[in-house]
């Protein structure tokens, strides 16, 4: 008995498919959720959300949100959510680029110095997973 997983942001449906397995970036670390896996209701951290399917490991970028486990069933919701071949790099790296200056020239808030962390943060998380882009078992 495989586990349904939805993958939804406020603006798609990003994934829906019956899996093998998934590795989730929850705040507190990586949890791999089986099936049967006992009820588990937690928040995310952005970071590669994998998923085996049929010995094919598959990896989206995911942005905060929860996951909530329930029996087989798998729902995620997050902010944002990408696959590795929908991921522009070239965006990814102006991101990156326009973070890692706002913290070299020194944020002018903590709110700032914050929100680039964040931003440079999700650029990593983007780069990361777009460089597995391809590497399909
Ligand atoms: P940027 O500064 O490039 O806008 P961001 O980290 O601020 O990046 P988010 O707020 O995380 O962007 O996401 C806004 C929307 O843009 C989401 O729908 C997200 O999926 C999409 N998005 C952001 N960056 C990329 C990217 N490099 N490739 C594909 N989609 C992206």
């Amino acid at each position: 008995m495989p586990l349904h997983l939805e993958v939804i942001t406020p603006e798609r449906a990003v994934y829906e498919e019956d899996v093998d397995m998934v590795i989730a970036p929850a705040s507190e670390g990586y949890v791999g959720i089986l099936p049967h896996h006992a009820p588990l209701f937690t928040t995310l951290g952005p970071g590669e959300f994998r998923v085996k399917r049929g010995g094919v490991e598959e990896v989206l970028a995911v942005f905060g949100g929860f996951i909530d486990v329930r029996g087989d069933r798998v729902v995620v919701l997050t902010d944002a959510a990408e696959h590795a071949e929908e991921i522009d790099s070239a965006r990814a790296h102006e991101a990156r680029e326009r973070a890692q200056q706002a913290l070299a020239a020194g944020p002018v808030s903590a709110a700032d110095e914050q929100r680039a962390r964040a931003a440079l943060q999700r650029a990593l998380v983007r780069l990361r997973v777009s460089e597995r882009r391809g590497r399909r078992r």
